[in-house]
């Protein structure tokens, strides 16, 4: 994502009531800050928000946190939610290697990663948010059932990701390399990413996974 220094996101972040701050104390507390008991649903490497928004505004019963790591995207997401005020949405600012420390075993029902950043070089794969250093994390934190969603057009990441199921002990429960290939399918919720790329005419490959015990059951 091409940043912009965008003045005063850090402060206007810190003082905002739809971002998490210190979110580690919100371990294994989360139905607390959403008051209700229902299912938690994650994205990470969100951006400015737009798929996370339009699933929050769909499913009032999921409640959904948005990661991200840099402010100046984060606040777009933010400035959005300030006018739908929607009570089922936040978001935390953060750099996603630290996901244990702030949510607790069987804590997140799904994961969603989109677009995520290839860190193309070799030395960086475990950097990758679908590496199996991150699968491992995401055992950690998800229910019994939980699956990661992850939706690229980057088809070198995905072919590592591919690869990385096995690898890390899980198993694939469906795989697409042109999601769009009869057009957006029902339910397929469009990212900024995904908006771009589809309108470019790049195929977009899409992976549903699970923990490999889950997928025994
Ligand atoms: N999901 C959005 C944005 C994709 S760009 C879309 O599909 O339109 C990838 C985003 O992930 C960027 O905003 C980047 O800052 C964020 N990101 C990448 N690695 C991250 C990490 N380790 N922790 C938190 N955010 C991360």
């Amino acid at each position: 994502m091409r940043l912009r220094n965008v003045k005063g996101s850090r402060e206007m972040i810190a003082a905002n009531d739809y971002v998490i701050h210190e979110e580690t104390t919100k371990k294994g507390c989360w139905r607390a800050v959403f008051g209700n008991d229902n299912p938690i649903y994650i994205e990470i490497g969100m951006g400015k928000g737009q798929f996370l928004t339009t699933l929050a505004m769909e499913h009032p019963d999921i409640n959904y946190v948005g990661i991200e790591k840099y402010s100046s995207v984060l606040i777009r997401a933010i400035e959005k939610q300030e006018e739908l005020k929607l009570p089922n949405l936040v978001f935390i600012r953060m750099e996603a290697e630290y996901i244990t420390d702030v949510f607790a075993p069987g804590e997140v029902g799904e994961i969603y990663l989109n677009f995520s950043d290839p860190w193309p070089k070799d030395r960086h794969a475990k950097r990758r948010l679908t590496s199996k250093e991150f699968l491992h994390r995401y055992e950690q934190i998800l229910v019994p059932e939980g699956k990661v969603i992850f939706k690229t057009d980057n088809r070198e990441l995905f072919d590592f990701s591919v690869e990385q199921v096995p690898e890390a002990g899980w198993q694939m429960i469906s795989c697409t390399y042109d999601l769009h290939e009869h057009g957006n399918p029902e339910g397929n919720v469009m990212t900024e990413y995904e908006t771009k790329f589809v309108a470019e005419g790049n195929p977009i490959c899409r992976l549903v996974i699970t923990p490999a015990e889950t997928a025994k059951q």
